[in-house]
């Protein structure tokens, strides 16, 4: 019998002093460093004078770059542990800086570790997992995000070099970034998936230019942090390839299935602060002389609450243990489910709560807004919705066959026929007692 919900008492140890040292020395930062950019802004003050002795504090508890397994750096803690571990960061936006676990340096980390050479990974990846660098992931093009077929930027070689010329949009942090990681077209004759290669690209090389700093919502003008970028006529060295030639959806994979496992890890940790939120409140406040936690469409609010907490975390550690039973790829069903679900059960803990703080809610004085904002972006970064849903049919129908007949095999007249043929001798015993 091996189902359990046990956690080991050592780790439960570990688990408990990440959750008071995240409230009480990292979650200040998220609110006298509010502004999101912040996080990846190595250059500002903040980072070398607060957070990197918050960062010896966590390599001094063996708890840093925990996401890695133990041959590529990392700790090797399996998904489980790290969801365990994640729900507890994703209530401050600093903490997995404070971890060495921030995305999108955690998923370039990744791939850096398993497709690098033992100079790229001297050069980019010892000091992104240092913490002493940011890194950018630059795929999405303005005409085409989801669809990779449509993808244009270029890369040609030129002797020794790689030219890139295109542009990329939605490049979250390329700004604060010390290098990026560019998907380009490095052969149009073949289908884009063997055409495509990933090239590193340092931010010193001359040719990158920033069209505009697009911003979430409402953020001011400019200010924001995905790049609508061009690549004219970068040229990097061709030992600047990650992988191979037409490796870049293959290295891709290897990135995003855990990326957007950790994302949902996270989502519980901001909906479990959600239901905090709400309890405390419709146990403070009172309307018509009893408390908001007696009405009973409350009760239905909190109740819903609290269920769906428990199923999408549910749902997550076991996308989690399943990962880890037999890897990334055999899981896609339930890292697609997992990233499906993630956007609805996010916003719906964010919308009860704020909903029940009323006005307040909706101000900025509380964080509902910025949560709901980021439930959104959810279900469009790392591939809209719908994409994912294709893969968990196309991964759930492979257990299925058409049935061999003209009719379903549940279909009732002909399994009614066989049942009552296999009990003939009881129905007419049982005809005849009438
Ligand atoms: C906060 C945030 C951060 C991001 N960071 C990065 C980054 O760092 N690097 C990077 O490269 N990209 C990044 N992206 C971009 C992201 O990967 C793309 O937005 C995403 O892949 C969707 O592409 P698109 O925006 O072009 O939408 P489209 O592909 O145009 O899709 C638009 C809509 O069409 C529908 N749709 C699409 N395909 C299908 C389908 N097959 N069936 C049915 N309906 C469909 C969906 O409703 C979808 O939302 C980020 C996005 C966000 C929101």
């Amino acid at each position: 019998m091996a189902w359990d919900f046990n956690t080991e008492p050592e780790f439960q140890e570990k688990l408990d002093w990440i959750r008071s040292f995240v409230k009480d020395e990292v979650e200040p930062l998220d609110l006298a460093f509010s502004g999101a950019h912040l996080v990846y802004d190595k250059k500002h003050p903040v980072h070398a004078e607060v957070l990197r002795p918050l960062q010896e504090k966590v390599k001094a508890q063996d708890l840093w770059a925990c996401h890695l397994d133990t041959e590529l750096g990392g700790k090797g803690f399996g998904q489980v542990k790290l969801a365990l571990m994640n729900e507890i960061l994703g209530r401050s936006a600093w903490a997995p800086s404070a971890f060495g676990c921030q995305a999108p340096d955690s998923g370039n980390a990744e791939i850096l570790a398993h497709y690098g050479t033992p100079e790229q990974k001297d050069r980019y990846l010892s000091p992104l997992l240092e913490g002493q660098i940011c890194s950018c992931y630059s795929m999405t093009e303005p005409q085409a995000g989801s669809d990779p077929q449509q993808f244009r930027c270029r890369a040609e070689r030129d002797g020794d070099s790689w030219v890139i010329q295109g542009e990329k949009w939605f490049s979250s942090n390329l700004r604060f970034a010390e290098f990026a990681i560019v998907m380009v077209v490095t052969n149009p004759e073949v289908p884009i998936y063997q055409g495509a290669s990933m090239l590193l690209v340092p931010m010193d090389t001359p040719g990158i230019r920033f069209i505009r700093h697009t911003g979430l919502g409402s953020e001011a003008e400019g200010s924001g942090s995905h790049a609508y970028v061009h690549y004219d006529g970068v040229r990097v060295p061709a030992e600047n390839m990650l992988g191979g030639e037409g490796q870049a959806f293959k290295i891709a994979q290897t990135r995003l299935g855990g990326g957007r496992l950790h994302h949902a890890m996270r989502t519980v940790g901001s909906m479990q602060r959600c239901f905090d939120m709400l309890c405390e409140r419709v146990l403070s406040r009172t309307t018509q002389g009893e408390q908001l936690a007696k009405k009973q469409m409350v009760q239905e609010a909190i109740a819903d609450s609290w269920i769906e907490l428990l199923q999408f975390r549910l749902q997550v550690l076991h996308a989690a243990w399943t990962v880890d039973q037999v890897g990334g790829h055999a899981a896609r069903a339930q890292i697609a489910g997992v990233k499906v679900a993630t956007p609805t059960a996010y916003r719906n803990a964010v919308m009860r709560a704020m909903h029940l703080h009323g006005a307040l809610g909706l101000s900025n004085e509380m964080p509902f807004m910025g949560m709901l904002q980021a439930s959104v972006a959810m279900g469009i970064a790392d591939g809209p919705t719908e994409v994912h849903k294709i893969t968990v049919a196309r991964q759930a129908l492979k257990d299925y066959e058409p049935s061999s007949g003209l009719w379903p095999s549940e279909h009732l007249p002909e399994r009614s026929a066989a049942a009552r043929a296999r009990f003939a001798h009881l129905l007419e015993h049982t005809v005849g007692n009438h």
